[in-house]
């Protein structure tokens, strides 16, 4: 599947901007997610359709605490990430590509997942969670258009790290984000993730602005990003 948000550079590089690594890439390699790949100049999402996990989970798994409390939601997961954090607990399936990850995946067109998640009936809608959902934006918002027409409820669990022209486009689709601010430091963002503070805050407020359902989860980890200060600021 040809992958939205990028542009070419010249006859062998291409620029991902879908998001604030705007990795350019050359032909035959990946950008840092490992799965958007530039084939002789077209960038292709090749986790497209690619599914590792998939299962039903209460809602406050997700986590969500206050958006359709006691309800169930399909969650569904694929392959690869933007970020690098060094104590991810899915580090499976979130660096990977999709040949080194192989034969344990499934394949699934957007309809089945459809399908599935109606066949539940205490089940609120589809979770886009596991590894980041940024890296299957396609196969994401694919299935969120169609869940739409169904009533199904849209929900990305996130890192935040995107870029404002595809969350935007996000939004028209997803109802509720849980977005895991991994600190309020942009250092802890640059030597344990590889990313950056700054876009992340930014798709809080765009997300804010958009009307969106919004809860923050921050994993705290001893030592690291404890700081009761920068706790104090990240409330604010
Ligand atoms: S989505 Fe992947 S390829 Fe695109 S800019 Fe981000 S890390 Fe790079």
């Amino acid at each position: 599947m040809e992958a939205l948000f990028y542009h070419k550079i010249d006859n062998e590089k291409i620029k991902c901007v879908l998001c604030p690594h705007n990795c350019i890439i050359n032909n035959g390699k990946s950008g840092i997610c490992k799965v958007r790949v530039n084939t002789k100049g077209i960038l292709i999402s090749e986790n497209y359709g690619v599914v590792s996990s998939i299962g039903f989970d209460p809602i406050e798994k997700k986590p969500l605490y206050h958006f359709y409390p006691g309800t169930e939601i399909l969650s569904v997961g694929s392959l690869g990430c933007n970020l690098q954090c060094k104590f991810c607990q899915n580090w499976q399936i979130s660096q990977t590509s999709v040949s080194e990850f192989g034969r344990e995946s499934r394949f699934y067109k957007p309809d089945k997942i459809i399908d599935l998640a109606l066949s539940r009936e205490n089940n609120s809608g589809i979770a886009y969670t596991y590894n980041e959902p940024v890296v299957f934006f396609e196969f994401m918002i694919d299935i969120a258009k169609k869940a739409k027409e169904h009533n199904l409820k849209n929900v990305m669990v996130t890192n935040g790290f995107i870029n404002k022209e595809p969350l935007n486009e996000l939004n028209k689709y997803i109802d509720a984000y849980s977005v895991d601010l991994k600190a309020f430091n942009n250092d802890f963002f640059t030597k344990y993730t590889k990313s950056k503070l700054e876009p992340v805050k930014e798709s809080l407020l765009n997300i804010t602005k958009a009307g969106k359902h919004l809860e923050i989860t921050t994993l705290v980890i001893p030592g690291l990003n404890d700081n009761p200060e920068e706790f104090e600021q990240m409330v604010k």
